[in-house]
């Protein structure tokens, strides 16, 4: 796999230094193909490569992580952040009921995933309803009844006379009637793009409308999902993509060729024929998945974890010589800030993790933790190392100093006591634990 081939790459060049053009371009190669493989699209390959080529270049390497996982975290994040970073979920917000219109080749799965959707949906506590609009195969119709029935949800008596836009219509007045509150319209398709179809894609989407136009995509096809996703987004307004057939081999190169293309996120992937088989779509999962390691994810994350491990240690051995000074705890709101949460430092000092009301206290805001750090950034090096000695008028000079009020250092200081004398109590119990036995 690809951590395999960058390692061998990087084998000469273990140690520390800085990513250079030349070291990490033998690199690129490597990657370059794994994403052909994985059927990337050779455009959005290139300026992938150049945009982490850019990232890369000049970064220092982390101690605890040898260059060309350096290499891999930079394109996994890269990764991550074209395919998304967050997952999006659809809008169902506004003037009910909302329409969802589903547009796709044949075959790329618009009909069952319709019937996923509207089974997530009646799960989420939505009153969906099912609308068959592809009147050119009365198949298709009957299809749509079939697994309505099999998830439960209404679906709308169309038939092969109608027009499709005026089907739509006629089901947005039925819903208003009925009270249901989310419209799905599982359209036609063809076996290729025609300018015929998206009229009538077009037409439906001027007689209602439209919350969502969601673009299903084979991803067994591949490059085929590129071109068409290029076309579709071209004449009609999609708002999110979803891929189906996601749980075969497909390596997920579809997902990030058809969001670069289309410009819209993916919004739910099928990963099965069975109606429960519809996932939110994750984006570090696909970056995972994109790259052929599933294992990139907790590389990263253990080469990550030896940083904070170090850092627990020197916390815990401060903790146990009771040498936890102000200055301490600026370095660990720094890192706080850094981590997301007080709970993943802490949950690595020995004994800590016992404590469970930590888990439930409430985190700190970003804007909260910016203030504490102005106040301790006020205050002289000494009163950081002895903080007893911060009387009232050091108060009103930290507070002025630090654009605060005397509450609030008063609030910083309490917290900081209260601090110490939690994690007095913890080390010294983690102490007892260590000894491995009782001390009177
Ligand atoms: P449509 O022509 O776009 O409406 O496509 P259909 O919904 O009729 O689906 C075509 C075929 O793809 C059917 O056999 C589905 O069972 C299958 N299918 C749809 N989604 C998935 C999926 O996520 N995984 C798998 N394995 N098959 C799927
Ligand atoms: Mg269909």
């Amino acid at each position: 796999n690809l951590t395999e081939r960058l390692d061998g790459v990087f084998r000469k060049l273990r140690g520390h230094g800085t990513l250079t053009e030349e070291n990490i371009a033998e690199a690129m190669r490597e990657v370059r193909t794994a994403l052909l493989e994985a059927d990337v699209n050779l455009q959005v390959v290139k300026e992938f490569v150049a945009s982490v080529t850019a990232k890369a270049v000049g970064k220092e390497v982390l101690t605890s992580l040898a260059p060309g996982q350096q290499v891999i975290k930079v394109v996994y994040e890269e990764l991550v952040s074209l395919l998304g970073t967050h997952s999006e979920s659809l809008r169902l917000d506004g003037r009910q009921p909302v329409v969802i219109m589903m547009a796709g080749l044949q075959g790329s799965g618009k009909t069952t995933t319709s019937a996923k959707l509207a089974r997530l949906l009646k799960e989420k506590g939505r009153k969906p309803f099912l609308v068959p609009a592809d009147v050119y195969r009365p198949a298709a119709i009957e299809q749509l009844h079939v697994l309505g029935e099999q998830v439960g949800v209404p679906v709308f008596a169309s038939s092969t006379a109608q027009k499709p836009a005026d089907i739509a219509r006629q089901a947005e007045a039925q819903a208003v009637a009925a009270g249901y509150d989310t419209v799905i319209l599982d359209t036609a398709g063809r076996l290729h793009v025609d300018e015929e179809l998206m009229a009538e894609l077009q037409e439906i989407s001027r007689a209602v409308s439209l919350s969502e136009v969601l673009f299903v995509a084979d991803a067994m096809t591949g490059q085929d999902a590129v071109t068409v996703a290029a076309k579709f987004s071209a004449d009609l307004e999609i708002t999110g993509v979803i891929l189906t057939k996601m749980e075969g081999d497909a390596r997920g190169g579809a997902a990030l060729s058809v969001k670069q293309i289309t410009g819209r996120p993916i919004k739910f992937v099928g990963v099965g024929e069975g109606l429960d088989a519809l996932e939110v779509f994750h984006p570090e999962r696909a970056a995972s998945r994109i790259l052929g390691m599933g294992d990139v994810l907790s590389l990263i994350e253990r080469a990550e974890k030896v940083v904070d491990e170090k850092k627990a240690q020197q916390l815990a051995s401060k903790l146990r010589k009771n040498t936890f000074t102000l200055e301490d705890f600026l370095e660990q709101l720094q890192h706080i800030k850094k981590m997301g949460s007080m709970e993943q430092l802490m949950s690595m000092v020995p004994g800590i993790n016992k404590l469970r009301q930590l888990k439930d206290a409430p985190q700190p805001s970003q804007k909260e933790l910016l203030k504490t750090e102005a106040i301790i950034l006020s205050m002289t090096r000494t009163e950081r190392a002895n903080y007893k000695i911060i009387n009232a008028s050091r108060r009103i000079r930290i507070a002025k100093g630090s654009g605060t009020s005397v509450q609030e250092v008063n609030r910083v200081l309490k917290s900081y006591a209260l601090m110490l004398k939690m994690m007095k109590k913890i080390s010294g119990k983690s102490a007892v634990v260590k000894d491995g036995q009782r001390r009177k």
